[in-house]
């Protein structure tokens, strides 16, 4: 009796063992349903404090670094990387790129004191981009040509009447750019005070302020006035200066090899260049160049009038209404509110929007520590829906040790996020749910997401319709335990828990 009681239970301990292998066997690559359909999906290959002391010291030759790390990025399901600003900038090779000063220098020219930029040489460039070319990823180029910086000289300048501060005088301003080091290679053009509108400095006193210069009226921009951002602003109607930069946008595209535009400070740009500049562009390349705008604007019907007014469909803008969402659940929100916020959700602009969690502005040490908490839950949400291109950020991948569960969701996006999506229609204060039908085409792939800002750590149940008839379906994330199979209709009782660290289950079909 005892000895067949023993045997009875070492018989279910070898059913149990073989029970949770099978709920963990689909994790293995040879179960993956086919990638059908690439999902595009982007890196933000930097943060503000990349290669600072305390950060990873092979992160200071960022080039040679992403060459190498191309198939990986690859094999996870990145398709494009974003790069940070590849131009020689004010600040040398100390300066993350954002004050430039020569955008026809990447590297090649004694100019700021160096000739490499934070990042590298040009030829270290052009050798990554090969590289993540070979492995399918496309590079985005992070243009900041809303103002330059570090003038070689400085020009006495007659200011507007109508200049905010000192008008009708005349100030000493920045706005000399020779760039004696490239001795006119790729561009002769030399920038003077005509090429801008105004500045923030004058010399002569060293005092700052917001100058407008003689003759110079403030750019077109959507919000009235908003121009001027920092440094020297540049003049947009100038002709040469479009000339100019337009002709730089189309060597970057189809000299040096990159395949689209990240547009620094695009609202404060005027927005007749920056749809006559896409344009030229994508007329100019045989590629279909990628423009997204960094349009910081979080209210989403203003965000929707800032594309209307560049009118130009090629045009997509960071989500910032969306990721305004993320930043509300990270003290507990109203969770069905995730079903209609952001440009994502925006009928006639779904496809026009980048999604992201957090960026080398919105998570800086020591100014803002960003979506500090139910991060994944966020990247949950961008990296399974049917809309949008998502981001993911390197300091939440790599440095603040994110990878192992981001690469269980990049793995989901690779291969279940795909098909039709269905918002559900009992989400509730603290559990949203999301389903994606999969293709008709394709066995195995769809999804059922869960996500949940609630902290009780029980497991939730809720009934949902998967749109898959009679399918078994686990939880990649490994946190709710067991199998749900769904009934002839595609409904199913699917389980997230509530809780902080685990609230997050994306539910795919186990394949045989
Ligand atoms: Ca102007
Ligand atoms: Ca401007």
């Amino acid at each position: 009796m005892k000895k067949s009681f023993l045997y009875l239970l070492s018989l279910i301990l070898v059913i149990n063992v073989t029970l949770v292998g099978c709920v963990f066997s689909p994790n293995k690559k040879d179960n993956f349903p086919p990638v059908s359909r690439n999902n595009e999906t982007i890196l933000q290959a930097f943060y503000w404090e990349m290669g600072e002391a305390g950060y990873p010291k092979e992160e200071t030759d960022l080039w040679l670094f992403l060459a190498q790390k191309a198939p990986e990025l690859s094999e996870v399901g990145f398709t494009a990387v974003w790069l940070p600003p590849a131009n020689k900038a004010m600040g040398g090779k100390r300066d993350v790129g954002y004050a430039t000063y020569d955008l026809w220098d990447l590297g090649e020219f004694n100019q700021k004191g160096t000739v490499r930029t934070k990042y590298g040489t040009k030829e270290e460039l052009e050798n990554a981009i090969t590289a993540l070319h070979n492995d399918g990823i496309k590079v985005y180029y992070d243009a900041v040509l809303n103002h330059r910086m570090g003038a070689d000289s400085t020009e006495t300048v007659k200011l507007s009447p109508y200049s905010p501060d000192k008008p009708g005088q005349t100030i000493k301003a920045w706005t000399k750019l020779a760039f004696p080091g490239r001795k006119n290679k790729y561009s002769d053009f030399q920038w003077n005070w005509q090429c801008f509108d105004g500045a923030d400095w004058d010399e002569s006193t060293r005092t700052s302020g917001k100058f407008l210069f003689e003759g110079k009226s403030w750019d077109y921009t959507f919000i009235w006035n908003d121009d001027y951002l920092m440094g020297a602003d540049v003049d947009y109607e100038n002709h040469k200066v479009q000339k100019d930069v337009t002709n730089w946008g189309n060597w970057i595209i189809n000299e040096i090899g990159f395949d689209g535009f990240r547009l620094d400070a695009v609202k404060h740009i005027d927005y007749r260049f920056i749809n006559q500049f896409i344009t030229d562009v994508q007329k100019n390349s045989n590629k279909d160049v990628f423009f997204v705008g960094e349009a910081w604007i979080e209210n989403v019907d203003d965000l929707v009038g800032y594309l209307n007014t560049v009118n130009n469909e090629d045009l997509k803008v960071f989500d910032f209404p969306l990721r305004s969402a993320f930043a509300d659940m990270i003290n507990g929100t109203d969770m069905r509110t995730l079903q209609n916020v952001g440009l994502v959700n925006k009928e006639g602009y779904k496809n026009r929007a980048v999604t992201f969690v957090d960026n080398h502005d919105t998570n800086r040490d020591g100014k803002d520590p960003g979506i500090y908490r139910r991060k994944y839950q966020a990247y949950a949400y961008i990296l399974t829906r049917e809309h949008g291109i998502p981001v993911v950020y390197w300091k939440d991948y790599y440095i603040y040790g994110m990878k192992n569960e981001l690469d269980k969701l990049l793995e989901v996006r690779k291969y279940y996020a795909y098909g039709p999506g269905y918002e559900v229609d009992n989400n509730d204060e603290d559990v949203y749910s999301y389903v994606r039908a999969g293709l008709d085409e394709v066995e195995g792939d769809g999804l059922v997401l869960m996500i949940s800002d609630g902290e009780s750590e029980e497991i939730i149940s809720k009934r949902i319709n998967s749109r898959q008839p009679n399918t078994t379906f686990y939880d990649y994330t490994g946190h709710v335990q067991g199998n749900i199979i769904t009934d002839e209709r595609g409904y199913g009782n699917f389980k997230v828990r509530k809780s902080e660290n685990e609230g997050w289950s994306v539910w795919v079909p186990v394949i045989e």
